[in-house]
């Protein structure tokens, strides 16, 4: 009884520190965010030049959406989903992926009504119940392709190559693609029994889990991340001597596009990934960088999801790329250098009127865009000097009472030292000279 009590105490939210973020959570802080939005922008370049537009969903949907559409014998359905009930008595989870939710958007806007393939991604938080360690988080951002309406292996090369292409833009090298497939539902039948074959003399020897999915989705049983069950995997039946006529054709147009466009990989028949969605293609990158979580992005084609979500039998292919984990990889290879250049213009005041001629400077010029620093601490001016060095400013203009009653002051350049008068009430001349950058 004790125990009990006491684990519900430690469990039951009330003892934690307010001032630590959730487990697997981060902050990303200035100097941090800078290289976010330098990777977003390069996603956004090679979209733009692959013709994806960007789709926005809800960061939460009906749990449903992911226990049809990922699968409920899934890992993610199982165990791994944030659900729960809200006031209104719906079953509400935080999104833990991005497809299903983009095919549910796709459907319910009805944005297949036109030409076909619509090419889509999406950028933005997953959330996932998961023991968390380096590059495995609760809350992580992944960046999405999506094409649907078209069956064209080329679509699925097209597929993998968009995010190689951001993984080079960020001068990411070591990367590998790992590639299988994995059949349609009626070739996939025959290879399911095999597998249930193979399986079932190993039943005590494998995961709880395994067990569990043995007969009802024995797929699931290649993908299992327990250390006991892996050797049980390798000498399981290879999916690839099972595939009908047509898939086999598929698989063998995509690995002629791979070759076609030098876009080496490495084939894996035990990929299976870990949504029930997927069909023929899929794919997986993988960095030498990282330890024990090194896919750096995943996807496949699904071709059943949209009918399975309602909408009319669909063809698709998607790609989600980790972009935390990239961010890891980068920084191990010492990749990111990004250098940021600091204010235009600091301007320095003694105080009283002169603080408010630099107030009304600085109001005007940011209503420019310009970015302008003043102090807002009493400091000394030779405070405030090393305030404007330690920002990098690339101006600085020293307003005292004397600049002030003469209406003119000092404007130097802290990159090549130069000085030159400004009358203060000429703030188009201002303007024109700290607009340019210094650097
Ligand atoms: P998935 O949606 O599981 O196919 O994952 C696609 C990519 O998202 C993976 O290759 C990882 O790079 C990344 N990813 C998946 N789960 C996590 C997580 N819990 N934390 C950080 N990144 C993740």
């Amino acid at each position: 009884m004790v125990t009990i009590i006491t684990r519900l105490f430690n469990t039951g939210g009330s003892k934690v520190a307010l001032t630590s973020r959730p487990r697997g959570t981060n902050d990303i802080i200035p100097g941090e965010i800078e290289l976010w939005l330098d990777l977003e922008q390069k996603i956004r370049t090679v979209c733009h030049a692959y013709g994806y537009k960007e789709l926005r969903t809800p960061m939460f949907e009906h749990t449903e959406l992911f226990q049809r559409g990922i699968g409920d014998t899934t890992d993610i359905v199982e165990k791994e989903m944030y659900t729960f009930i809200d006031r209104g008595q719906r079953s509400i989870t935080l999104r833990p992926e991005g497809t299903a939710p983009l095919v549910r958007a796709y459907i319910e806007n009805n944005l297949g009504s036109g030409a076909l393939p619509v090419k889509l991604f999406y950028y933005g938080p997953m959330f996932r119940y998961e023991r968390p360690q380096a590059g495995r988080y609760r809350q992580f951002t992944q960046f999405g392709c999506e094409a649907l309406g078209s069956a064209d292996p080329l679509l699925d090369v097209e597929t993998i190559a968009l995010p190689l292409e951001i993984y080079q833009a960020c001068g990411l090298s070591g990367f590998e693609v790992q590639l299988n497939s994995i059949g349609c539902p009626e070739c996939r039948a025959t290879y399911r029994e095999a597998l249930i074959v193979y399986f079932e003399p190993l039943e005590d020897k494998v995961c709880g889990s395994c067990q569990g999915r043995l007969h009802r989705n024995p797929l699931r049983l290649l993908d299992c991340k327990v250390e006991a069950c892996q050797a049980n995997i390798l000498d399981a039946p290879n999916i690839i001597e099972y595939l009908c006529l047509d898939c086999a054709d598929h698989f063998s147009q995509v690995r002629t596009y791979l070759d076609q466009l030098n876009i080496p990989y490495t084939l894996n028949p035990r990929l299976v990934r870990g949504f029930d969605y997927y069909t023929r293609t899929v794919f997986e990158v993988t960095s030498s960088e990282l330890g024990s979580q090194n896919a750096i992005g995943g996807g496949g084609r699904y071709d059943g999801l949209v009918e399975e979500v309602g909408g009319k039998p669909t063809p698709a292919v998607g790609y989600a790329v980790g972009v935390d984990r990239l961010l890891l990889a980068l920084k191990s290879q010492n990749k990111i250098h990004l250098s940021l250049p600091g204010p235009n213009l600091y301007v320095v005041h003694f105080g009283g009127d002169t603080k408010l001629k630099a107030a009304q400077i600085a109001h005007i010029l940011r209503g420019r865009g310009l970015w302008i620093e003043l102090d807002h601490s009493d400091r000394s001016v030779k405070a405030q000097m090393k305030a404007a060095n330690k920002l990098d400013s690339q101006y600085v203009l020293v307003i005292g009472e004397e600049e002030l009653a003469n209406n003119q002051a000092v404007l130097r350049n802290m990159k090549n030292r130069q000085e030159q008068p400004v009358a203060l009430d000429d703030l188009e001349t201002l303007t024109k000279n700290v607009g340019v950058c210094g650097k």
